[in-house]
């Protein structure tokens, strides 16, 4: 069936961090005029909630005071009504010792928009050289998409998934210029996608990929897939946690969407997906 889709030009960014995440410092409203002066149509805040991600002295390093953050948020927007859009979201780090905790979040839903990501696999974040300690770069994305295809079939409270080929943004040195494509397990992907399809889901295009390496997260061959597949639910992200990385190459996002057939993106207000034309 074809959406409902608003003709007006829309750009959102909508997965961006603020001083509610562990990993940043920005503060809210100083991105908010960051989002105004560069003509978004409107901004998701996504902080981080990561119920597995541990610091070496075992602290949960982003463990987010919902209330703290959802009370805040609220009264920002509430400082904007009528002359800007801010949507209050999550960044969900999905696991599945976690898959309960997680279906269980929001359940007052205040929250617009979830998206879910993997920033651990085997209890490791692949940004860092211990991940990459048993495995090589083949075992080591494959292991990664194995963890994405038993979350996406035991977690349901999410909307998108986050970056989606994010642990090629780390991996080690010596295996810098093996071909992305190559290193992807499309069989493994292809099933992620189809999930996520069949349970009315989508993806995002994360822009952080251009900045810490040379493709979008996904890259353009997931892009396809996902398309080919019958993917209609994406969403743009530049995965800022600073005022300068706000919107960041979101027009970029655009383009290379619909150089890979999409016709439409889609903003998420109250956990429902609303689409615009690229
Ligand atoms: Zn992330
Ligand atoms: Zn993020």
């Amino acid at each position: 069936m074809k959406p409902m889709i608003d003709n007006l030009p829309k750009f959102y960014d909508t997965h961006l961090h603020s001083c509610f995440s562990f990993d940043s410092e920005a503060d809210p409203e100083d991105e908010i005029r960051k989002a105004k002066a560069i003509g978004l149509t409107g901004m998701c805040f996504t902080d981080h909630n990561d119920f597995d991600y541990k610091q070496p002295d075992d602290s949960a390093a982003f463990a987010l005071d919902f209330d703290k953050y959802i009370n805040a948020l609220t009264d920002i927007r509430k400082n904007h009504a009528g002359d800007f859009e801010i949507l209050i979201g999550l960044e969900q780090g999905l696991t599945m010792p976690a898959a309960g905790r997680i279906d269980n979040y929001d359940p007052e839903k205040k929250l617009d928009f979830i998206i879910g990501s993997t920033h651990v696999v085997d209890s490791l974040d692949p940004y860092y050289p211990e991940f990459w300690e048993d495995h090589d770069a083949y075992s080591g994305v494959r292991r990664y998409y194995e963890n994405i295809y038993d979350c996406v079939n035991a977690i349901k409270n999410f909307d998108v998934y986050g970056h989606l080929d994010y642990i090629t943004r780390y991996l080690p040195k010596q295996y810098k210029d093996l071909s992305h494509d190559e290193l992807t397990p499309l069989d493994l992907v292809c099933e992620i996608l189809k999930k996520l399809i069949y349970d009315g889901k989508g993806i995002e295009i994360n822009t952080a990929g251009w900045r810490k390496g040379n493709h979008s997260n996904p890259s353009v061959l997931i892009l396809r897939e996902y398309k080919r597949l019958g993917g209609e639910i994406i969403t743009t992200g530049s995965d800022a946690h600073c005022c300068a990385h706000i919107g960041d190459q979101i027009k970029k996002a655009h383009s290379v969407l619909s150089e890979c057939g999409f016709k439409y993106a889609c903003v998420f207000k109250k956990r429902k997906p609303e689409f615009y034309n690229l």
